[in-house]
């Protein structure tokens, strides 16, 4: 796996070899704080090529999310790069982030749609795709890296129309250095998007993001799929179900599955592993040593 020093590419780290990166997301009270801090200090000695940290939709996390990439990137010895959504934001808004991102030395951002208000209101602001914000990002002069998002079982809002939603994929990878996919659970899901991005002329890496299915509750499990389009195969909800209140066996399932995905989507050629720790060690640490994938030395 690529090890970075502080402050590099995600770009350059992709093309030195497969990264093995973790997300995780602001926490919201000062228990859930430390519970982050506990995470980030017990998965750093397996020198993650770097590691992500969510935005909340419509900005709603902006000084937390900045507040702890900036504090990661500058206490780690790897790049932590903010998630940034452009939904019911305006061009000043995203350009006052941006600058404050490159003056703290910040060179990766994840630029993403976000989704629109949950009631259907109208999110306002200078943005309707993450394409635009794409654009912004690279016009400024801070030098970023640009990630942007994948769906291997199609974004939600495709409604099915796989052809239309393969085509804006591809162009967007186009303007961008590489993608992270939405969980999924189906190698064959992974590998087919990416065929059919070959055939539209894309090349640009798609991290797979790998949800361990034990790592947060069945119900918020469920939930999170249901909202991003993911699949939980019948087989795995059924063994989910016979465990579901019972944490220790619901994780190691997920540590299980997880490790399997990961372990099938390497032999496959993918560009790296990118964990969703949801804010806790436990099963990342079991996933990557079951990998074999823990540093020596
Ligand atoms: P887009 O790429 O803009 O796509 C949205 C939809 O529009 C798709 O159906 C696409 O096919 C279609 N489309 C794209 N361009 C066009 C066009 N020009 N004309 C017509 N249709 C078009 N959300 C958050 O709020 N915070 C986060 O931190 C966050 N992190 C994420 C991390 C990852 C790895 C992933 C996969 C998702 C994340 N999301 C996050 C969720 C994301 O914001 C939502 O999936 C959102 O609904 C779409 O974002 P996008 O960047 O994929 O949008």
């Amino acid at each position: 796996m690529t090890i970075a020093p502080q402050g590099q590419k995600i770009s350059d780290l992709l093309v030195a070899g497969p990264t093995l990166s973790f997300e995780f997301f602001p926490p919201k009270t000062d228990e859930a704080e430390r519970q982050l801090e506990k995470a980030i200090h017990e998965l750093a000695p397996l020198r993650p090529s770097f590691v992500s940290v969510t935005y909340g939709a419509g900005g709603s996390t902006r000084d937390r999310t900045r507040d702890i990439v900036i504090e990661v990137n500058r206490s780690q010895p790897f790049p932590a790069m903010p998630h940034l959504t452009c939904s019911g934001h305006t061009r000043a808004q995203i350009t006052e982030l941006l600058d404050e991102y490159a003056a703290a030395g910040i060179h990766n951002i994840l630029a993403l749609a976000g989704d629109p208000p949950a009631d259907g209101s109208e999110p306002g602001g200078d943005f309707t795709y993450a394409t635009e914000l794409v654009e912004m990002v690279r016009d400024h002069p801070g030098d970023f890296a640009i990630g942007v998002a994948a769906h291997p079982e199609l974004h939600p809002r495709s409604d099915g129309d796989r052809e239309a939603d393969r085509r804006w994929l591809a162009a967007k990878l186009a303007l961008a250095d590489f993608a992270i996919t939405q969980f999924f659970y189906e190698v064959d899901d992974y590998q087919r998007m990416i065929e059919e991005l070959a055939v539209l002329g894309s090349s640009t890496p798609v991290l797979p993001g790998i949800m361990p299915p034990g790592a947060a509750s069945l119900a918020g499990l469920k939930r999170m799929a249901n909202m991003n389009g993911s699949v939980i195969p019948a087989a795995l909800l059924e063994r989910l179900e016979a465990s579901a209140d019972d944490a220790d066996a619901l994780r190691a399932i997920g540590v299980e599955v997880a490790t399997d995905l990961s372990g099938r989507l390497l032999d496959a050629g993918a560009p790296g592993l990118h964990l969703y720790a949801l804010n806790r060690s436990e099963s990342v640490l079991r996933i990557v040593d079951g990998l074999g994938l823990r540093p020596t030395g």
